[in-house]
């Protein structure tokens, strides 16, 4: 990696490991080669793993970003007059919103103040009240940095019928999370975050009683792309190593994601292995940049600890600071991002600490002392040196 490039530790796209790169940046291979072939049906195979996919769930690969994933989601579970309930928690719900309302559903949102988690029991009384066929639920708030409880939030509506979708496009192979339980319906990301690939993958499994519903639709099919009848014989010959063809696979991006994602698989960390790992991974990082910020006195959009995600931080500005010091801390080689939350879009910004670069000490470090060099330059006198020895304590210890 250049010493002199800037490194991107915003919210996604992410830096991604030199294998993947390598992968990535190979020729061409056609979506019928045999290594191609190959690279699809170990990725799928290896969604199953992190994922923690029960029997009869089907994972999907599909070329186009995350919100492909939300729109598939949408046009295969929902026909015309079905109630959904959104459980908002930021920026990416209204989206998830807007997208079943275009699906004809009736959409119900429980909303929670920015930077705050919606209460279970909240979501549990929403539950009772709209009895809807599926609730939406961010799993990280990429806008505010709130985490929701997702598994939980699956409990509650598996105990009432209903079906339950996990937006994990900020969370995914970072936050537990399981399907195993048969609790999560459908389990969704996007490439360019914590999976640590280039973006242009819409990456989800669908369990079985998800692919049910899609079966048992009365209202004709979804739109083509979207259909997951489209796909899923795509899926199977792939992950049976045959070759096969609906719409010309994202080929580059596959082999890309067959590497990143063993690189998740093999990963080891504190006694545990695979996608436990990374997520422990990531709680640990999230705790060194804690440290680091304090020491710059920054403090948290999501205040209550526990509501907080491990993927980013969302930071609030220190006073008589503003967007200034986003070009402050570029030039110290480091870009990071501003806010996104139309309500208080002005008032932080956002590093991202997700995927791969959460094993490359060095690399986040680089982090601590750029926004801490690009404070110092807006005008908040900090100690960078002190920061960055706070890090290190926590992410050696
Ligand atoms: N949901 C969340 C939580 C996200 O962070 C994003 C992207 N930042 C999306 C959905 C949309 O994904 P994409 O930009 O890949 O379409």
């Amino acid at each position: 990696m250049g010493e002199h490039r800037k490194l991107l530790m915003i919210p996604g796209p992410v830096e991604v490991s030199p294998a993947v790169r390598e992968a990535h940046d190979g020729p061409p291979p056609g979506h019928q080669a045999p290594e191609l072939v190959e690279a699809f049906g170990q990725l799928l195979e290896r969604m199953r793993i992190l994922w923690k996919a029960p029997a009869g769930a089907q994972p999907f690969v599909v070329a186009g970003s995350g919100t492909l994933a939300m729109e598939m989601a949408a046009a295969n579970l929902f026909e015309p007059g079905e109630r959904a309930l959104v459980v908002d928690t930021g920026y990416f719900s209204g989206r998830m919103a807007e997208i079943l309302r275009r699906v004809g559903a009736e959409v119900t949102v429980e909303a929670a103040e920015p930077g705050r988690a919606v209460a279970l029991e909240a979501v549990e009384a929403a539950l009772d009240r709209v009895q809807p066929k599926a609730v939406f639920v961010t799993h990280v708030d990429t806008s505010t940095g709130v985490r929701m409880n997702a598994q939980a939030v699956g409990a509650l509506a598996r105990a009432r019928g209903a079906l339950t979708v996990v937006d994990g496009v900020c969370a995914t192979a970072a936050e537990a999370l399981s399907m195993e339980d048969g609790s999560i319906d459908l389990h969704l990301t996007g490439s360019q975050k914590a999976l640590g690939l280039p973006a242009g993958l819409a990456l989800f499994v669908a369990s079985a009683r998800a692919m049910e519903v899609r079966a048992r639709r009365r209202s004709g099919p979804p739109p083509l792309y979207l259909d997951f009848a489209s796909w899923r014989p795509i899926m199977e010959a792939y992950e049976a190593r045959q070759k096969s063809y609906f719409a010309t696979p994202a080929t580059n991006l596959v082999q890309a994601a067959a590497v990143g994602t063993r690189e998740i698989v093999e990963d080891r960390f504190e006694g545990v292995d695979g996608v436990d790992a990374r997520v422990a991974r990531h709680g640990h990082v999230a705790c060194a940049f804690e440290a680091a910020w304090q020491v710059y006195g920054l403090r948290h959009l999501a205040e209550v600890p526990e509501a907080r995600g491990h993927t980013l931080s969302a930071l609030r500005y220190p006073e008589g600071i503003g967007p200034e010091l986003l070009g402050h801390v570029a030039v110290h080689g480091v870009t990071v991002a501003g806010g996104l939350h139309p309500r208080l879009k002005g008032d932080y910004f956002r590093v991202g600490h997700m995927g791969w670069c959460t094993t490359q000490g060095a690399l986040l470090e680089r982090t601590v002392e750029a926004v801490g060099q690009g404070l110092c330059a807006a005008g908040h006198a900090v100690d960078v040196d002190a920061a960055r020895a706070a890090f290190r304590g926590t992410f050696d210890a």
